[in-house]
């Protein structure tokens, strides 16, 4: 049988001929395309600014540096993530506290977040995750951040063209930071669009943008004192410490085709979501995530409940068919656990987590291939 993966990226001969132009140039890091790739970026999500990197992970770590996180400070975020989003937090000298998930939209919630205000603790932001594409609520997040003078950076790497209405019915795109401070994005070959590796943040604050600029490349900027340029015109500036983020203009190219992409590949994954959610309509041992009226969201997964989640993971597999599980509670890791944290912290993710299972979704997954896992899941549960 032929395997079909949870995801997979698209390739054309569009990327392809991008990519081997890119590779001839002159400059094939540090070069015009990422530029191009950024203002292409800002403009789809409606950001004044986007910053490239060489991954999800390196925008999250400097996105939380330059909204000025200090040793000590805490962050507030999802218990249901990959770890990447609270490591970040940690990697740049915070605090990750994870807070337990709504069981409806599997995103953070927003009653204990609340709670966890309450604490007379130094909390410093809060990163939500936009988890599977599903927008979280962010006006109720922003307005907590206002109330307690966070800084709020989203985690936007499943939400790629993700769209969602305030309650005066303002739309708004995720990304467009009309809510937070900044907002990050992953292009993993899994996620909506790919540069291999890479990742972006977009930001409205012409402050935080030159502070990322610099935090990508080792801190270093150009000095103040423009005389000084003129006289010693090699001269730079190391204001902070930081290490090498940078993308190279090679995985731009690619992104730049990918996003041209980006709308047809979203609407595809959205027809597969429809037929899994009316194929599982009347299936009473699937749940799928619910996602708020206002909002439409781009899917990077297809995450449902499971009766016997562990049987059906194993059945699936021995049918080729790669299904996955997003995510391992982030404070079931060993890492966190020497950090205090244990199980039964978080009732309603682990109850999550005990039934999740991300179901084969991409673009280039056909109807056949799709009506197969369908019949499959049907037959695990009710046989032939
Ligand atoms: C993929 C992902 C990341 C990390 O992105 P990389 O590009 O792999 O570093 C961070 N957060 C979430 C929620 C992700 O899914």
């Amino acid at each position: 049988m032929e395997k079909i993966p949870y995801s997979k990226q698209s390739i054309n001969s569009t990327d392809i001929d991008a990519v081997t132009d890119a590779i001839q140039q002159d400059f094939i890091t540090q070069g015009p395309t990422i530029t191009h790739f950024e203002s292409a970026f800002a403009a789809y999500v409606g950001s004044r600014y986007a910053v490239a990197v060489s991954s999800g992970t390196s925008a999250l770590v400097i996105a939380h540096r330059a909204a000025g996180i200090q040793a000590g400070d805490r962050v507030l975020t999802t218990a249901n993530t990959f770890v990447a989003t609270a490591n970040s937090i940690e990697l740049a000298g915070g605090i990750a506290q994870l807070v337990d998930i709504d069981p409806k939209t599997y995103n953070i919630s927003v009653t204990e977040l609340e709670k966890a205000l309450l604490a007379p603790k130094r909390i410093k932001g809060i990163s939500p995750v936009h988890f599977a594409g599903v927008p979280a609520n962010m006006e109720a997040i922003a307005a907590l951040a206002d109330k307690h003078k966070l800084y709020v950076i989203e985690d936007a790497c499943h939400a790629l063209g993700s769209t969602w209405a305030d309650s005066e019915g303002g739309l708004h795109r995720v990304g467009d930071c009309s809510h937070s401070d900044m907002s990050i994005f992953s292009f993993h070959p899994v996620k909506q669009i790919t540069t291999g590796e890479g990742g972006m943040i977009t930001t409205n604050d012409p402050e935080l943008h030159a502070k990322l600029l610099a935090f990508r490349s080792h801190g270093i900027s150009q000095p103040i004192d423009k005389r000084k340029k003129e006289e010693q015109p090699w001269t730079y500036e190391m204001h902070d410490l930081s290490a090498n983020h940078r993308i190279t203009d090679i995985q731009c190219a690619l992104g730049l085709s990918q996003l041209k992409q980006a709308d047809n590949w979203m609407k595809r994954r959205s027809e597969l979501v429809e037929r899994y959610n009316l194929a599982f309509r009347d299936e009473d041992n699937l749940d799928s995530q619910i996602c708020p009226k206002s909002a439409t969201p781009s899917y990077h997964l297809y995450v449902v409940q499971a009766e016997g989640r562990d049987e059906l993971y194993h059945h699936l597999h021995g049918l080729n068919i790669k299904v996955q599980v997003h995510y391992i509670p982030v404070h079931f890791h060993p890492y966190y656990q020497r950090k205090g944290y244990q199980q039964g912290d978080f009732p309603d993710c682990e109850t999550y987590y005990d039934h999740a299972l991300s179901l084969p979704l991409y673009p280039t997954l056909t109807n056949k291939q799709q009506d197969f896992v369908i019949e499959k899941i049907r037959e695990f549960y009710h046989g032939r």
